[in-house]
């Protein structure tokens, strides 16, 4: 691409395409991507950078891979895309059996759906048909934990942190749901006994008028990357069953091996009612995302009245997503993705722990390819990504928070850059608001 060309391109972006959560009036700067392999990004202007933020969690075993090409390839000659409405395809039965295998137990209807939000809004709808499919109508309300995040659409916009998701701006629009104070001690800590207190009060007073209590389980993700005890999760599910409360997990970001196991569930043994799941699901190549439930709950639904689950999405199970997502899976299996995570894990503790007596550093967090290092003051991210872009990496930090999440596949060399990149951000003072 020549200058020109670039100029205009960007140009053209600037006046009239949305990015997310950005003004059309003022927006930031973006830089112009022309291709991107293995863990590296190309720009258009010819950097090649490390990727740490795997396109938001979702390219796990990097860009460009020649396995999941040939997956998309092997498929688009057969159908890229066929209706789901009364007709079937082998891509779909293959995955939805990949997934029963792989999620924890009783999990053995699925959903397939266009994306993570639409999920969360499968999962909401699925757990109030559940109570309306008993003659339950009270139960009409959802609970969920503050800086939470669930999704863009109103139903998960309901259910996200009520100040970062800006509750009181859609006031008006938005479903009043009930939140619980998000746990205050960290993955390696014991519980607090305060936090167990305060939700069990939570669950005797409004039991009655919940319908689900929905959760990030082990990692709370773009609500402000915290993550907390597996027993918490534990003493949830217990909660659940007894206050007759289900239980649905939103798996969109902690799946497919992230945290160190299989879905972050697996860190508490638990199998909830409801779960999640979309991001890395096709290895961050085709936006599927899908909601999986007992049988229990989907036998209830077809009891009803409606006798249905009434949904459905035009591209839902589209077949080249599915084919895609389960060569990912397989890729997955076949790279041995525990020990990978164990190596990026205890890479990413030696190289970031230090930082957490650096003067701007409020704590470092790492677990499974996650590593965060919360900062005391909120992040200038214009000025910050235009250094990293300039150190040779891509990082994308919101708020107070610098986070890596890089591809399975980043050697400790490449983990190396990137960290060194995020201790070298931290010394100059227009990185910060
Ligand atoms: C990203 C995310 C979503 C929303 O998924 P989209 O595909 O962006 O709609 C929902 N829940 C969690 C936990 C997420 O991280």
């Amino acid at each position: 691409m020549t200058k020109n060309d670039l100029q205009s391109l960007l140009n053209f972006d600037r006046q009239h395409i949305w990015h997310p959560y950005t003004s059309l009036k003022n927006p930031l700067p973006v830089y112009a991507v022309q291709s991107a392999d293995g863990v590296h990004i190309n720009l258009a202007t010819g950097e090649r950078l490390v990727d740490g933020t795997s396109s938001w969690w979702c390219a796990i075993h990097g860009y460009n891979n020649p396995y999941l090409n040939t997956a998309l390839q092997a498929q688009m000659q057969q159908m890229s895309h066929i209706m789901f409405g009364g007709l079937t395809h082998q891509p779909a039965v293959a995955l939805a059996q990949k997934l029963i295998e792989i999620t924890p137990q009783d999990l053995d209807k699925i959903f397939f759906c266009d994306s993570g939000s639409v999920s969360v809004e499968v999962a909401i709808k699925m757990a109030f048909q559940y109570w309306l499919g008993q003659g339950i109508t009270e139960k009409c309300k959802l609970l969920t934990l503050r800086r939470g995040y669930h999704g863009d659409t109103f139903r998960a916009m309901a259910v996200c942190d009520p100040e970062n998701g800006m509750h009181h701006v859609f006031n008006k629009v938005l479903a009043k749901n009930i939140f619980v104070d998000a746990p205050t001690t960290g993955y390696h800590d014991d519980l607090n006994p305060s936090d167990i207190e305060h939700l069990e009060n939570i669950f005797k007073k409004h039991h009655h008028e919940v319908a689900a209590f929905i959760l990030e389980p082990i990692v709370q993700n773009a609500g402000g990357m915290k993550m907390y005890p597996p027993a918490y999760l534990q003493k949830m599910s217990v909660l659940c069953n007894h206050y007759n409360v289900l239980l649905i997990t939103d798996e969109i970001a902690t799946g497919f091996g992230r945290t160190g196991t299989y879905f972050g569930c697996d860190h508490a043994g638990i199998s909830p009612d409801i779960l999640c799941l979309g991001k890395a699901l096709t290895g961050g190549t085709m936006t599927l995302a899908a909601t999986l439930c007992t049988t229990k709950v989907a036998e209830t639904i077809c009891r009803g009245e409606l006798g249905v689950f009434m949904h459905g999405p035009t591209f839902m199970a589209n077949p080249l997503a599915c084919a895609v997502a389960l060569a990912s899976i397989e890729l997955l299996e076949k790279n041995n993705w525990q020990q990978e995570i164990k190596r990026i894990e205890s890479c990413l503790k030696q190289e970031l722990t230090p930082l957490s007596n650096h003067k701007m550093v409020r704590e470092v967090r790492v677990l499974g390819a996650i590593g965060v290092v919360e900062c005391r003051q909120n992040i200038q991210v214009g000025n910050i990504q235009k250094f990293f872009v300039k150190n040779g990496v891509w990082i994308r930090p919101f708020r107070n928070l610098i986070y890596i999440m890089p591809p399975y596949i980043s050697t400790n060399e490449h983990l190396t850059i990137l960290c060194n990149a995020i201790k070298s951000s931290l010394k100059i003072e227009t990185h910060f608001v």
